[in-house]
C-alpha cells in the first residue's frame, strides 16, 4: 500500500514526515521551527491567535517573534531554523524567498546575502532541492527596490520571484515583472488572499505569472477558475494561514476544495511557519481529518509540488 495514504490513515506523523513533500510558499525569515527557535532563544513563543487581519498579525510578530533575532547572527538563525524545519518535515523541494531588503544585514551585500543562504543550504539540508527566491513588496520604494533587484539578479542565483503587500497595486509592477521573465525566474504574486477573483485572473495576465501565492479567491468565480485550468496556473495553497488570517472560517470550507474539483492545479504549503506552526505534514492531517479530501486526492496534491521528482512515488 502507497505509505503517504497508509501514513494519513493511521495518522501517523512520523511517517508523514518520512514522505517527500514540497513547500512552495515559504517565507524564509518566517520558516523556522518554533521549537527549534524557543530553544535556542530560552524562551516559549505563545501560540499564535487567530488574527482578524495581517495588520494584527504584524503587530504580534513584532512583539512575539522579532525581539529574539538581533543582527546578523538573528538573521541567519531564522534561515538555519528554516532549513531544518524543512529537512525535518521531509520537504524534499523548496522555494524560500528572501525579501529585498534583507541585505541590510550584511552592509547591503547582496553577495554577502547569498553566500550566506547557500551556506546554511550546505550545512544543514544539502539534499534539500533549494529553489532560492527573490521578494520584492509593493510598499517598499519603487526606485530604490528596482536597482537592489538588479543586484539580486545579478547573482545568478534565484530561480524563482514573488511579489506581496497590497495585491490592488499589484499589477503596476509590470515592468519588473518583464525584467524578471527576461533571466527566466518562474514568477509569483501574493493575489486572490485578500483580493477578488477578478483580481488574480488580471495579475496573471499582466504579469504573466506562472504560480499563485494563495489566489483563494478565484473560486468565487468559474471564468476564473477555468482561466486558471486551461492555463495551468499552479496556486501554493497555504491552509492554516488562510484560517489564522481569518480568510477561510475553517478548513472544513476552505475553497482549495472547490479549486481542486474545477482541475485547478493546487500545492499545499506553510506561508509563516515560525507563526502559524503547522508544518506541509500537519495541514496534510488538517485537510484529511476535517474531511476535505481524501487520501488519494491529497497524494495527487502532493505530487503536484514535486515537480523535479518522479511522478511514481
Ligand atoms: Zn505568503
Amino acid at each position: 500500500m502507497n505509505s503517504f495514504i497508509e501514513a494519513l490513515e493511521n495518522n501517523d506523523l512520523d511517517e508523514m514526515r518520512k514522505i517527500p513533500k514540497s513547500d512552495l510558499h515559504n517565507h524564509i525569515t518566517r520558516g523556522g521551527n518554533k521549537k527549534y527557535i524557543e530553544e535556542w532563544a530560552g524562551i516559549d513563543i505563545p501560540e499564535c491567535p487567530k488574527f482578524k487581519d495581517l495588520a494584527e498579525m504584524n503587530k504580534w510578530n513584532e512583539q512575539n517573534i522579532k525581539p529574539l533575532f538581533q543582527g546578523v547572527v538573528g538573521y541567519e538563525k531564522r534561515i538555519e531554523a528554516a532549513f531544518i524545519q524543512a529537512k525535518m518535515d521531509g520537504i524534499k523541494e523548496l522555494h524560500m524567498s528572501v525579501s529585498i531588503g534583507e541585505e541590510s544585514f550584511y552592509e547591503n551585500s547582496v553577495k554577502d546575502l547569498v553566500q550566506a543562504v547557500k551556506r546554511i543550504h550546505q550545512s544543514f539540508a544539502p539534499d534539500i532541492i533549494f529553489i532560492p527566491e527573490i521578494a520584492i513588496s509593493t510598499f517598499k520604494p519603487f526606485d530604490e527596490m528596482n536597482e537592489r533587484l538588479e543586484e539580486f539578479l545579478d547573482q545568478e542565483y534565484f530561480k524563482s520571484f514573488d511579489m506581496y503587500g497590497d495585491e490592488f497595486a499589484i499589477t503596476s509592477f509590470k515592468k519588473i515583472f518583464r525584467k524578471v521573465k527576461e533571466k527566466g525566474l518562474i514568477l509569483k504574486a501574493h493575489v486572490g488572499e485578500f483580493g477578488t477573483a477578478d483580481l488574480v485572473k488580471e495579475a496573471v495576465e499582466v504579469l504573466e505569472l506562472d504560480q499563485v501565492q494563495h489566489g483563494i479567491a478565484a473560486a468565487d468565480s468559474e471564468d476564473v477558475m477555468r482561466y486558471l485550468r486551461d492555463n495551468k496556473i499552479q496556486l501554493n495553497i497555504c491552509p492554516t494561514s488562510n484560517v489564522l488570517l481569518s480568510r477561510v472560517k475553517d478548513y472544513r470550507i476552505h475553497p482549495i476544495r472547490k479549486l481542486y474539483d474545477y482541475g485547478v492545479r493546487v500545492t499545499i504549503n506553510t506561508d509563516d511557519m515560525l507563526i502559524f506552526n503547522q508544518s506541509v505534514s500537519d495541514e496534510f492531517f488538517n485537510l484529511y481529518n476535517t474531511g476535505v479530501f481524501n487520501p488519494d486526492e491529497l497524494n495527487d496534491i502532493r505530487k503536484n509540488g514535486l515537480k523535479y521528482m518522479s511522478r511514481n512515488e
